[in-house]
């Protein structure tokens, strides 16, 4: 088989989504970069039954292989790979507070200074298209624009890194944001960043990393100075 160390880390990121509360049933759908395209998680399949072997593999114009059907947002996946070189993994779900945000057709502004581990000063939300069609695929894609993840108007979030693991925790990222965001709403409108200070913060993690910058080596060293 092809690809079997990707597959295992695959369906190892796809069981991850399950089990850090990121996913409900067979809803949400995970891809990696290989070459000659990506990787995908099959249509409807429950993560904890899967096997590297069930993976389908996709070029970037949508021709697949495999025994098993794509995930009905391979066009999503592939849109995002097609635009975004730097993409090499890309996790969907329908996470609660991600979705409720979602669903109200707002973007998660820069409420917290960590939005800016999506890449910008905010999280756009797409307005809302049906599942699996190339509308839902262009309009993340644009959404997407100058940064690493969106939410998908009445649907969802997704989001993308260099590596699966830096994609699920991006999406990890999101979800925790939203939630928040959701709760500081319940009490009132919270003040928002200015640019300015987002972009002190985006410079940061360019220097750092997307990681915390109060968890790197530099950070430690310095502060044990
Ligand atoms: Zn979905």
């Amino acid at each position: 088989m092809k690809d079997l160390v990707l597959r295992r880390a695959l369906v190892a990121t796809a069981r991850m989504t399950s089990h850090r509360g990121l996913n409900r049933g067979t809803s949400g759908n995970v891809s990696v970069r290989c070459r000659g395209g990506f990787l995908v998680t099959p249509s409807g399949f429950p993560y904890d039954a899967m096997r590297p072997q069930d993976v389908v593999a996709m070029t970037l114009d949508g021709r697949a292989t495999g025994r098993l059907a794509p995930s009905s947002e391979w066009p999503m996946h592939a849109a995002v790979y097609r635009a975004r070189p730097e993409a090499g993994a890309v996790v969907h779900v329908h996470s609660e507070a991600a979705t409720a945000l979602a669903c109200l057709r707002r973007d998660l502004p820069a409420f917290h200074y960590m939005v800016a581990a999506a890449g910008s000063t905010s999280v756009r939300c797409t307005p809302y298209a049906t599942f699996g069609t190339e509308a839902l695929a262009a309009a993340a894609v644009a959404a997407l624009e100058g940064r690493r993840a969106c939410l998908l108007g009445n649907h969802g979030q997704l989001a993308f890194g260099a590596t699966l693991e830096k994609a699920l925790a991006l999406a990890v990222e999101v979800e925790g944001l939203c939630a928040t965001y959701l709760r500081a709403l319940s009490v009132g409108e919270p003040p928002l960043l200015s640019d300015a200070e987002m972009a002190e913060v985006i410079a940061k993690f360019a220097t750092y990393g997307v990681a915390r910058p109060a968890s790197s080596a530099r950070d430690r060293r310095r502060a044990s100075r």
